[in-house]
């Protein structure tokens, strides 16, 4: 969780995006094609991995029961879903 969104949302959840977070806040962690890593909800982590082109689930996600839940969510999204109101 970082100041820029004052606490209340995960570090996954985009600053544009208004959904709240799912469960608790630091379960898993999507890596960006920079190497970057997005710890957050499972809804957040979905929808950045649904958004960032090249991002992938950290490894550790792999021994994780939600991992697939993940996945999955992300497959059924569009990028960036919250530009469309999503
Ligand atoms: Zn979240």
């Amino acid at each position: 969780m970082t100041a820029a969104n004052g606490g209340r949302r995960c570090a996954a959840a985009d600053q544009a995006d208004p959904t709240p977070c799912e469960g608790r806040h630091t379960v898993v962690t999507v890596i960006d094609r920079n190497g970057a890593q997005h710890t957050g909800c499972i809804h957040h982590t979905a929808r950045l991995l649904a958004s960032l082109e090249g991002a992938r689930l950290h490894p550790s996600a792999a021994v994780l029961p939600f991992a697939c839940e993940v996945y999955c969510r992300a497959d059924q999204l569009l990028p960036f879903p919250w530009q469309l109101g999503r």
